[in-house]
């Protein structure tokens, strides 16, 4: 391919709305562009990398025995409704009507049509399992699409769909698609992880994983173990702690008049205890300004969180210096909807002192954290302004009805296997894996005779991977000081031959020899035949990153060569010099076998 013909706007400086390295390479190589928030086009050099990661997707189901199929973007609100997820995927679901004000949505996973297909399909066990995949468009309205193609509104997806007769066909399946994805991670030369999911919103019966690319803009936290090879993601990730003591069963009734504002705060206070001393704190309302004044750790101290479950005001305590993990707290409590409270709910409640709440005294019901039940003497709010307590031990100062795991897995925790402690590092979640089971074939009327003649439901798994998205961890993790230095197996071509001045026969004629040879040798080869400043060319094929660079120069008159290369780069030759145009192609060879 010829550079003067192709549509390479390559930028000297990043667009501002450019928030990660790779994202800024992509843009200033003139790969992509945006066109709306989220929305992006591919140019020529980016749609070649694009295909290669769907190549080796695509190869990759193929071997795992997937078919491939292409299903609607555009799906009848009804079927969303059958499932149940028509209101309950909210506004991240793309929605519109067609001109007999008929709603569709724009499919943001395929869950949906392809247990449809299944059921009109499929009737008996004899054409169980199989998995169907597909490479596609994918909506969602994201409420914050960032990083450029890591997050988008409209991004390129492979998602796939197994149905099985039982558990243990699925069970075959699952891994399978686990040693495919491992696979695609590896071809496209990525640096991850494989980790413990959470269920999360999909809500399937069975297990989950996800596969994690390591890089510092990852949006997940991953929490691994180092010794034992524990790893999982922060949302699931489960620890050892001191407060991992037998839990005290409570109930969680309600105060019969905790309706009533002024009945939220207990008169009896037992603040009047000699341990517990008050303290003055004028303005100081949060965890760190109150360490600041005390001039004592985090881990000495109470938060008392405000949240309101299925419309009832409830408290939650964690230690100062851990996190509350919502998603187990609306699990302890078995509610259907969990939120912080926000200043509506607590404004019914004129006696509650944000800033200063502390359990003592308080009327509400408490779910208290492992941690904080073990806690010898903690610093809490008072429940009065501008006032906090010191010395408050839980259990003896407040009832301590209701102790639970309420918090996330901190760094340094012992691991759940081993012991040993727990490391945190971010990773951009590639791939995910899930096992469904029967969810979507219950809920869609799917269903198949099994080998008796019973009638059951197909047991089903999804897996999707973020094509684009990988495109961009790639980008990620390859971005240097010049460019992106794009892995042989994705990048958009093998060679790029810089011929430094196109108009001088002697190099147009080495360059065009050179171009044929590689071409016979099965390589793709970019050729720099701008009527360019050698500067300019350099820079844009550093910005393009190419696996080899071989420039044509003055050296043409003897039939010489220079090389550079990634790989060149890296051990510190930055150029070999006068290289026979035969010997260039044996290097070719030499750098792209693996
Ligand atoms: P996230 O938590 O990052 O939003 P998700 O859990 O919503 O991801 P899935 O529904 O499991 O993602 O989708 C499968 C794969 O699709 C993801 O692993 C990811 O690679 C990709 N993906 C999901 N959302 C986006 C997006 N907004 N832009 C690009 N790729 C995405
Ligand atoms: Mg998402």
């Amino acid at each position: 391919m010829r550079q003067s013909e192709m549509l390479v706007p390559t930028l000297r400086e990043a667009p501002a709305e450019a928030d990660a390295a790779g994202h800024r390479w992509l843009l200033r190589s003139g790969m992509i562009r945006q066109l709306a928030a989220g929305i992006y086009s591919y140019l020529p050099l980016g749609r070649r990398i694009l295909l290669n990661v769907e190549r080796i997707v695509r190869e990759e189901m193929d071997r795992a025995g997937c078919q491939e199929v292409l299903l609607p973007i555009m799906q009848p609100a009804e079927l969303w409704e059958e499932s149940g997820r028509y209101t309950q995927y909210g506004p991240e679901l793309m929605r519109l009507k067609d001109r007999h004000a008929r709603e569709f949505a724009l499919g943001p996973t395929h869950e949906e049509v392809v247990t449809a297909l299944a059921r009109d399909e499929v009737s008996s066990y004899r054409k169980l399992p199989f998995t169907l995949y597909q490479i596609g468009t994918k909506f969602r309205d994201e409420r914050r699409p960032r990083f450029g193609l890591l997050r988008g509104r409209e991004f390129i997806m492979k998602d796939a769909y197994s149905f099985a007769s039982d558990w243990e066909e699925l069970d075959r399946t699952y891994q399978a698609m686990n040693t495919a994805y491992s696979r695609i991670l590896e071809r496209c030369g990525l640096d991850y992880i494989r980790v413990e999911a959470d269920a999360g919103t999909i809500g399937g019966q069975g297990e989950t994983h996800e596969f994690m690319a390591l890089a510092d803009v990852g949006e997940d936290t991953i929490v691994t173990c180092k010794y034992c090879g524990y790893a999982a993601n922060l949302e699931k990730a489960d620890y050892q702690t001191s407060g991992d003591i037998e839990k005290k069963e409570g109930s969680l009734e309600v105060p019969a008049d905790s309706a009533s504002a002024d009945s939220v705060l207990q008169t009896d206070q037992h603040s009047g205890a000699e341990n517990v001393v008050r303290i003055s704190t004028p303005g100081v309302r949060t965890i760190a300004e109150l360490t600041t004044f005390v001039g004592k750790g985090a881990e000495h101290m109470i938060k008392t969180l405000l949240y309101v479950a299925d419309g009832q005001l409830v408290a939650a305590l964690v230690r100062g210096d851990r996190e509350l993990n919502d998603i187990a707290l609306k699990q302890v409590l078995g509610a259907e909807e969990l939120i912080l409270a926000d200043d509506a709910a607590i404004a019914a409640h004129p006696n509650l002192k944000v800033g200063f709440l502390g359990p003592i005294g308080l009327n509400l019901p408490m779910v208290v954290d492992a941690d904080v039940a073990v806690m010898k003497s903690a610093i809490t709010g008072a429940n009065e302004l501008d006032e906090h307590v010191s010395g408050v031990r839980p259990g003896i100062d407040f009832a301590l009805e209701r102790v639970e795991r309420i918090r996330f897995a901190a760094e340094g925790d012992a691991c759940p296997t081993c012991g040993s402690p727990l490391i945190f590092t971010k990773g951009i979640e590639v791939g995910h894996i899930f096992k469904l089971g029967t969810k979507y074939s219950d809920a869609m009327g799917a269903s198949f005779l099994d080998r008796n003649g019973r009638q059951c439901a197909p047991v089903m798994g999804c897996y999707g991977i973020g094509v684009s998205r990988l495109m961009a961890a790639i980008a990620e993790q390859y971005a240097g000081d010049e460019g992106i230095r794009w892995p042989a197996a994705v990048a958009p071509y093998d060679v790029h031959l810089i011929t430094v001045s196109w108009k001088d026969e002697q190099q147009r004629q080495l360059t065009l020899q050179l171009e044929q040879q590689l071409i016979d040798g099965g390589y793709t080869v970019l050729v720099d035949d701008r009527d360019e400043r050698p500067g300019v060319k350099f820079k844009d094929a550093e910005l393009i990153g190419l696996p080899v660079q071989i420039v044509i120069g003055r050296g043409a008159a003897e039939g010489q060569v220079e090389l550079g290369s990634h790989a060149l780069a890296a051990s510190g030759e930055s150029k070999r010099i006068g290289l026979t145009a035969q010997e260039a192609v044996l290097y070719v060879k030499e750098q792209l076998t693996s």
